[in-house]
């Protein structure tokens, strides 16, 4: 696949779920992919990227953008609160803010700086062990709580269990976004971005189905 025939399934998806094409982003998901799979989708025009590990967008993207201008990278991975002064001052957007040591953290950073990346809250809506998030039930009171340290979350991200349906993890997400007061769904990966559109998400993260398989060698 490629870039402009995802950018293409996209726009179709959000005409057949009679949404604008507008109000869904591609985050094409960069990690671990070989530089020049990267620069080819730059050159193609696409100004939005996904990176899951601060050290490789840390050594990736100042060089990127000197050579291409303003590009828009997304923190889309686990965030340690050890690397959310580097993930601040790289990011446009944290995905993944998923407790609230992180959270305030980001709000001292936040209050320091006198600006902060866009955040998303994930919750782990399969209620799966190893995942991280914050399970639906404690969600409503995590909004208010990030809320209450003078936080504006954009909006709320999942990544639903593997090997299932992922349309009812959708539609919950979608629900609980909802009754906290949040526009932003970041859902949908390679394998399911058009159902995500047609519950409303707001993000598709879509990394092989763009770049081609990556090679953890
Ligand atoms: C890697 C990753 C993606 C992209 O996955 P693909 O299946 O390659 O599209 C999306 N979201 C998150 C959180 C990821 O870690």
């Amino acid at each position: 696949m490629s870039y402009p025939e995802i950018s293409r399934r996209i726009t179709e998806a959000c005409l057949r779920h009679g949404r604008s094409p507008g109000t869904v982003r591609l985050i094409a998901v960069s990690k671990v992919q070989p530089e020049d799979r990267v620069r080819a989708v730059l050159r193609e025009g696409h100004r939005l990227f996904g990176e899951n590990y601060v050290q490789e967008a840390a050594a990736k993207w100042p060089a990127f953008r000197a050579e291409f201008g303003a590009v828009e990278v997304h923190m889309i991975g686990p965030l340690q609160t050890n690397k959310a002064k580097a993930a601040v001052e790289l990011f446009d957007a944290i995905h993944t803010v998923d407790r609230p040591s992180l959270a305030e953290k980001l709000a001292r950073l936040a209050q320091a700086r006198g600006t902060s990346p866009q955040l998303f809250l994930q919750v782990n809506t399969g209620e799966e062990p190893q995942k991280a998030g914050v399970l639906p039930g404690d969600l409503d009171a995590f909004v208010a709580e990030v809320r209450r340290m003078d936080l504006s979350p954009q909006g709320l991200m999942c990544i639903p269990p593997e090997g299932e349906d992922p349309a009812p993890h959708f539609a919950a997400l979608a629900g609980m976004a909802a009754r906290n007061g949040l526009s932003g769904l970041s859902m949908g990966m390679s394998s399911d971005f058009e159902a995500a559109i047609a519950h409303g998400a707001t993000h598709v993260r879509v990394g092989s189905a763009i770049f081609g398989a990556r090679s953890y060698a």
